[in-house]
């Protein structure tokens, strides 16, 4: 690892393989790897996660909108792609670039066999989503005549494989519900299966339902933050290793005295004598102003300094008294030690959110042993 000279998000690639390895080692054999690249690769850089991913002989992968499928096969990459949300306004490019869309109602069904029959297309695969309880997309287990009936006065699509999404994988309070949602997924496929006469791939489990419900890890499993290095327990973490180190330097220190006040509204107020260091990243950056009045901090030479006052658009200000710094000195903003997902959880968010918000201002640097 080289010290930063400049904000960077550093992209340890070696870390990717490790954590894809680990997650592969809980799968049967026969159960296929979908590597969810979606929001950027979860803020780290889609295009260079997945070639990277391409080369380990991933299954598939799954972004959440047509124009991040787009971005992929610009850059090279043929592995088969699942466009988790897709709108009807992007149907043609989809068929165009060889995406595969989840089919999640009535409406994108029909429009999606609209566009396939223009473009010629027989047995185009899509995925057919089902609400199992998040309620946020899919068909309903009662949906299934419908649809069997659509698909079957066509041959412009195939139901490649239908899925589903669990709510609360990561949370143990919540087995009973999970455990409820597992079974009815599976008297939707094995009635989707009894009345189209073919039996699609199957899957249900994101990261934490890998690690958590093995008996539902089915055809294919579907995994994002696992892959970037977080297990949504303590347990878990121990396992993977964080693939992205924010860092930055300190570009300059003050020295204020008793009741001077540090950046926008004054919103800091010293109690004696202090010294302050500002940090070129600010909330453009992803640094979201939660951060700031001491909800977060960074790591300047091993010691914790938090942020004081109020994030500005390019710079953090962050107390350093009591720390043996200079500027040019590097800053740690998050790395595998010093984790994301502590600070995310010192402001009361989470992993997914404060890397997915890294902005695409930061410079992406690699790693590759
Ligand atoms: C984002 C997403 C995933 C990945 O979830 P992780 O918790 O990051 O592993 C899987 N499936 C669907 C439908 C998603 O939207």
């Amino acid at each position: 690892m080289s010290k930063a000279q400049e904000t960077v998000l550093e992209i340890d690639l070696s870390a990717l393989t490790h954590n894809f390895n680990y997650l592969k080692s809980k799968l049967q054999p026969k159960t296929k790897f979908l590597a969810v690249v979606k929001a950027f690769a979860y803020g780290s850089d889609s295009v260079a996660i997945a070639k990277h991913l391409q080369k380990l002989n991933v299954d598939y992968f799954a972004v959440a909108y047509s124009k991040e499928g787009v971005v992929l096969r610009d850059a090279g990459i043929t592995t088969p792609i699942l466009v988790l949300h897709p709108q009807p306004v992007n149907f043609s490019t989809i068929i165009e670039r060889c995406l595969e869309p989840s089919m999640y109602n009535a409406k994108i069904l029909n429009e999606f066999i609209e566009i396939a029959e223009q473009h010629s297309q027989t047995n185009y695969p899509v995925h057919i989503k089902f609400n199992t309880g998040l309620n946020r997309l899919g068909f309903w287990e009662n949906d299934v005549d419908y649809i069997v009936n659509v698909l079957k006065k066509t041959d412009s699509i195939i139901a490649k494989s239908i899925f589903s999404h669990l709510a609360a994988s990561e949370d143990m309070d919540e087995k009973d519900f999970t455990k409820q949602q597992i079974h009815t997924f599976h008297s939707i496929s094995n009635e989707f299966a009894d009345k189209i006469g073919y039996i699609p791939w199957l899957h249900l489990c994101n990261t934490s339902g890998v690690l958590n419900y093995p008996e539902a890890h089915l055809d294919m499993v579907r995994c994002g933050i696992g892959l970037y290095g977080f297990g949504n327990s303590a347990k878990e973490d121990r396992n993977l290793i964080p693939i992205a180190s924010l860092k930055s330097v300190i570009s300059q220190i003050h020295n204020i005295e008793k009741d001077e006040t540090v950046g926008y509204n004054r919103a800091y107020k010293a109690n004696g004598f202090e010294k302050t260091a500002t940090i070129p990243i600010g909330h453009a950056d992803g640094v979201n102003r939660i951060y700031g009045n001491k909800k977060g901090f960074v790591t300047i030479n091993g010691k914790k300094a938090p942020i004081i006052g109020n994030v500005c658009m390019d710079m953090i200000m962050v107390n350093i008294t009591g720390i043996d710094c200079n500027e040019g000195d590097e800053v740690i903003i998050f790395n595998p030690k010093y984790k994301a997902s502590n600070l995310a959880e010192s402001a009361g968010t989470i992993s997914y959110e404060i890397i997915t918000s890294i902005s695409q201002r930061v410079k992406r640097s690699f790693i590759k042993y």
